[in-house]
């Protein structure tokens, strides 16, 4: 195991805030976890296990062994006739992943094409998009615990999966890395296209069968046309939570903002686009210095060079403020915010 001292963390961040780590692990197998687990350990310091970096703000040097997730490896653990179970280890690329899944007749991911980040972080916060989310085809998530070093796993129900979340978040955060994630994929094609700006682009192309293939080439061009890429405008996509008030205040508040989106949740709460909300405080394409809220997508803080992370979250302490004046919503950053 090869330890780094010191190591910049710009590289391995997708705002390439500058920041470096105390200690810094590259895991390139099980084994250099496992190792890693015991040197935090001899060393007194907390584990901060790191994958592309894209959901994470660096807020100043962090001061724990960062374990850089580099574990490769896909195994076919099922083989049905319905569908597959794939083991993958969780230092694969998501989108990698999506892209050979979708060409060898494994279903069910193509709705989640291009999002950022490894495999081993998909179950941190239930990766979601276009209508679909990570949860309904886990099988099974595997783990290395810290404080013992055990290996152990838990299955869909013990992830306790909601909405953009999980048990990693919440009653497990920072007790586990994951080592791989267990998959099913259907060999059926049953693709989802109701996601209404994926429904769009589809009918544009006039098809009248929709695969699995088409989907995923669909969402990748969507993304491609409205977000930014992190590797020319540094960013960590979605800034804050799409919040969810209740049913009587979404009622007063779809009567007091026309044309405010506003999406039923089966718990009956009510779900608001952030974005919405932000673009309607003035702050799409606003532009500061060397950071701004991006032209396109009012969600997305883009770092155009600044670096400076304090004006980055006082960006976002500003944004969140005149949420707050104007509709009485409390914003929540998305992304974990280290070393503060
Ligand atoms: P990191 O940012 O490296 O880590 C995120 C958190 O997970 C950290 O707390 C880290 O400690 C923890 N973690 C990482 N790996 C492990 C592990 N192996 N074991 C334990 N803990 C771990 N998200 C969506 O849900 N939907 C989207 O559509 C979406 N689009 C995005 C678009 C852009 C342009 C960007 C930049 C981000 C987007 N995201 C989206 C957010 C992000 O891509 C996901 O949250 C992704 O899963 C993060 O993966 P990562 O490897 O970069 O995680
Ligand atoms: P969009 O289509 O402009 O819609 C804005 C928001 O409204 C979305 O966040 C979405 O919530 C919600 N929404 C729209 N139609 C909905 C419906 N029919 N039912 C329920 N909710 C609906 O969104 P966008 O910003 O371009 O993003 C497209 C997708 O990619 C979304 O699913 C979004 O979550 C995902 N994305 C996530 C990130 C991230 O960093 N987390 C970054 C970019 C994109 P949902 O978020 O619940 O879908």
């Amino acid at each position: 195991m090869h330890v780094l001292r010191n190591e910049p963390l710009a590289p391995l961040n997708t705002l390439a805030l500058t920041s470096s780590a105390d200690y810094l692990i590259h895991a390139i197998s099980d084994d250099v976890v496992a190792a890693a687990i015991a040197f935090a350990k001899d060393h007194h310091l907390p584990i901060m296990p790191l994958g592309s970096g894209s959901n994470v703000v660096f807020a100043g040097d962090i001061e724990r062994v960062v374990l850089h997730m580099s574990t490769r490896g896909i195994q076919i653990i099922e083989d049905g006739n319905s569908s597959v179970v794939l083991r993958i280890a969780a230092g694969e690329n998501w989108h990698e992943l999506v892209a050979s899944s979708v060409q060898r007749g494994w279903y069910g991911l193509e709705n989640l094409a291009l999002i950022p980040g490894t495999v081993g972080a998909a179950p941190i916060q239930n990766i979601g998009a276009y209508g679909v989310e990570l949860a309904p085809m886990v099988e099974r998530v595997h783990c290395l615990e810290f404080e013992s070093g055990q290996a152990c796993s838990f299955d869909r129900k013990q992830c306790e999966f909601a909405y953009r979340d999980s048990v990693f978040k919440n009653a497990l955060k920072d007790q586990f890395v994951i080592t791989a994630v267990d998959l099913r994929l259907q060999r059926e094609a049953r693709v989802k296209t109701d996601y209404p700006a994926l429904a769009d682009h589809l009918q544009q192309g006039r098809l009248t069968e929709v695969t699995p293939q088409q989907v995923f080439d669909a969402v990748v061009a969507i993304r491609r046309s409205k977000l930014p890429d992190p590797e020319e405008v540094p960013n960590a996509g979605s800034f804050f939570k799409n919040p969810v008030v209740s049913a009587s205040r979404a009622e007063e508040l779809i009567r007091d903002f026309e044309g405010l989106p506003h999406y039923p949740q089966a718990d009956g709460g009510v779900k608001l686009p952030a974005a919405w909300l932000i673009e309607h405080c003035g702050w799409k394409g606003h532009r500061r210095d060397d950071l701004g809220v991006h032209p396109e997508h009012a969600l997305v803080l883009v770092n155009y060079g600044c670096n400076q992370v304090k004006s980055l979250l006082q960006l976002a302490r500003e944004i969140a403020d005149s949420v707050l004046d104007v509709f009485d919503i409390a914003l929540e950053i998305e992304p974990r915010v280290y070393g503060s």
